[in-house]
């Protein structure tokens, strides 16, 4: 866990980690934060954005004792969580299961919990995460007892959290740029995955895109302005809160990860803001042409 960052005007010096051995001083010459929370950013008095309105995570959860053979389908699943999440107390009223074959066991994703950064008010949202995670195995078994009725919970996820706290980057991506399929010159990630704004307890918004569609998210918006060894990446780059939804997805955060890695090789002891942007092309390219 991060506990503190040694900093001068431009740089992050260190960063302060406590361990379960001790705390650990980690110098370095770069940094990429890819904490999710711009935890390390935040720590280090960067400017960082939170959500206009809450964006809500989920409470993932594996059941057991599950007869796969007699699963409904997906439509069926949804139609059935729609009519009937009120009556069980369920806040979503949608959802998913994806079942393992052969094994009886399902990962569920029936939940919205609020994904607060407060240290008692997040414990207070996992705990209330897991009631609505048993509420939906409650309404499974009731509606569905071929497949369900024998099932329990084998185990709970961490609080999955979608979009939470992220840096105000030297470019916002925005969901105008995402619709058009911006193409950056600084492009160093790109993906088709649709919109998918979880801002309602309800539901969310799900905006897919035409079949030779694909968008691009630019290092500037891994970047944050007044430091010059530092880069976000994963869920915490800039983007508005739709942009956002539609590139915090795994595939994008492995390849923002992969550049930050690569623009700290390229820079050296020189500022992220001066990289060699030819030459990052040409090390990224695999994630970006085509
Ligand atoms: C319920 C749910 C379903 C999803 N489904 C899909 C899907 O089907 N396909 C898809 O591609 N994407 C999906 N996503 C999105 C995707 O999984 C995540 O957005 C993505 O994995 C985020 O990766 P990340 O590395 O940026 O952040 P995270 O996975 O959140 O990783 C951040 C890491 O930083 C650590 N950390 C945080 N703060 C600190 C700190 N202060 N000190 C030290 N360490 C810290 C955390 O412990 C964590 O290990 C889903 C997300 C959710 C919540």
């Amino acid at each position: 866990m991060i506990v503190g960052v040694t900093r001068s005007t431009d740089r992050i010096d260190a960063v302060r980690f406590a361990t379960r051995y001790g705390s650990i001083d980690v110098t370095a010459t770069g940094f990429v934060d890819a904490s999710g929370d711009a935890a390390l950013a935040w720590e280090a008095g960067l400017a960082c954005r939170l959500p206009e309105r809450e964006i809500y995570g989920s409470q993932q959860l594996v059941v057991e004792h599950v007869d796969e053979g007699r699963r409904p389908d997906a439509e069926e699943l949804a139609a059935r969580i729609g009519a009937k999440a009120e009556a069980f107390g369920l806040h979503r009223q949608d959802g998913l299961a994806f079942f393992f074959p052969d094994r009886g066991t399902a990962v569920l994703n029936m939940t919205h919990i609020e994904a607060p950064l407060d240290p008692i008010a997040a414990a207070d949202a996992q705990i209330r995460g897991k009631e609505q995670a048993d509420r939906a195995v409650a309404l499974l078994r009731a509606e569905f007892p071929e497949a369900f009725g024998r099932s329990r919970v084998r185990s709970y996820g961490f609080p999955g959290r979608r979009q939470t706290r992220w840096v105000a980057a030297v470019h916002q991506l925005t969901v105008d740029e995402v619709r058009a399929g911006t193409r950056f010159p600084d492009a160093v990630a790109r993906t088709a995955w649709p919109i998918e704004l979880h801002d309602t307890p309800q539901g969310y918004v799900w905006e897919t895109f035409g079949p030779d569609h694909v968008h691009y998210v630019p290092l500037r918006s891994m970047t944050p302005p007044d430091v010059h060894n530092v880069l976000v990446a994963g869920r915490c780059i800039d983007g508005d809160a739709a942009a956002l939804s539609s590139v915090r997805v795994m595939g994008p955060c492995a390849a923002e990860g992969f550049a930050a890695a690569h623009v700290l090789d390229l820079v050296g002891k020189d500022s992220v803001h001066d990289v060699d942007l030819g030459a990052l092309a040409e090390r990224v390219a695999e994630n970006v042409e085509g």
